[in-house]
């Protein structure tokens, strides 16, 4: 049997913070980034690619008001959102990765699975939403937004106005595993839980219905790679290692650590929230969960020797 590997691939793997978003610097950027999977690809391995979806939800959402303001347009929730972006970006990886293989002479499919994930009506997290979404407002405009849509609004750190939150739960359940394993296994290249996958939550047992929320990637990404025994997981992303006091003036690089290692490396704080901290975090749970390595690392590392920060069971 192939070996099966899990990719998630970072926002700017697709849309770098320095980009406007335009089409053609997203396809150049996604045959960049396929061409890197290359080693994996040329190894023979089984792969899912997972995706995250930040900037392109954004400007989704953006349009979205643009229309609502404009045009009169009903405002679409988040989920219907991370489902647009999800067809959008795989579309993208897709062609942009076929033509990568046609140069190479490799015939294999490339199917994009739309994914829904199960997370609980009563997660905290729906309590206290953290992750800013969306436009910024005037201060009056998020008030009446706040009280029209029933939404929470908070202050941008950096003073650009006040922006929607939205609670980001954890993820339980990926619909259709079974099947994106399958796929998998037939070595057809899957491309699965876009943007952490499209929030839905159970009303009851006969009624699923999707939440304003996002879920993390990376830890849809760990959960999607613990339930199809991936053998490998790595999750590129925009440094090529994960570093102890980051933002220091001596930042030090890990190379490998266990996974209790990294557990006390999340307590003293060394990863930032919302970016390296759920990667460390989806690392320990596949490693814990499978007693496989992952790695953290950039595109441009993988089948390299500098590989990048591993995780091990012990
Ligand atoms: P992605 O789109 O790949 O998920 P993120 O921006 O969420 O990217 O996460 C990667 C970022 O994490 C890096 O660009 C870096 O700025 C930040 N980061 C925070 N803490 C650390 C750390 N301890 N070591 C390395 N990078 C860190
Ligand atoms: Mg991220």
């Amino acid at each position: 049997m192939n070996k099966l590997a899990v990719v998630a691939f970072g926002g700017n793997a697709l849309l770098r913070c320095d980009q406007k978003g335009t089409i053609d610097e997203q396809e150049a950027n996604a045959y960049i980034t396929s061409n890197q999977l290359l080693t994996l690809i040329k190894k023979d391995y089984d792969l899912v690619i997972t995706h995250g979806n930040g900037p392109q939800v954004g400007n989704i959402l953006l349009a979205n008001s643009a229309g609502a303001i404009l045009h009169g347009l009903p405002d679409m929730p988040i989920d219907v959102s991370v489902a647009y972006s999800q067809g959008f970006i795989g579309y993208v990886i897709e062609q942009q990765l076929r033509n990568v293989l046609n140069v190479n002479n490799i015939n294999r499919d490339i199917i994009t699975v739309v994914t829904q994930v199960l997370v609980d009506k009563d997660d905290p997290a729906f309590k206290n939403p953290t992750k800013p979404v969306g436009p910024f407002y005037s201060s009056e405009e998020a008030e009446r937004i706040a009280s029209e849509t029933n939404s929470v609004f908070k202050a941008d750190p950096r003073g650009r106005g006040f922006r929607k939150v939205v609670a980001s739960p954890q993820p339980l359940s990926v619909f259709n595993i079974k099947t994106i394993e399958k796929l998998a296994r037939a070595h057809e290249i899957v491309i699965a839980v876009g943007g952490g996958g499209i929030p839905v939550f159970e009303v009851d047992e006969n009624k699923f219905q999707g939440t304003n929320a996002v879920i993390d990637k990376d830890l849809a990404s760990a959960l999607l790679a613990v339930g199809i025994n991936a053998d490998e997981f790595y999750i590129l992303t925009d440094v090529p290692k994960a570093c102890l006091y980051y933002n220091t003036l001596q930042p030090t690089s890990i190379d490998r650590m266990s996974v209790k290692e990294a557990r006390q490396y999340i307590e003293e704080g060394h990863f930032a929230d919302g970016s390296m901290r759920p990667k460390v975090k989806a690392a320990v749970y596949f490693t814990t969960q499978t007693g496989r390595d992952s790695l953290i690392t950039c595109a441009e590392l993988l089948g390299s020797d500098n590989e990048g920060t591993r995780i091990t069971k012990s």
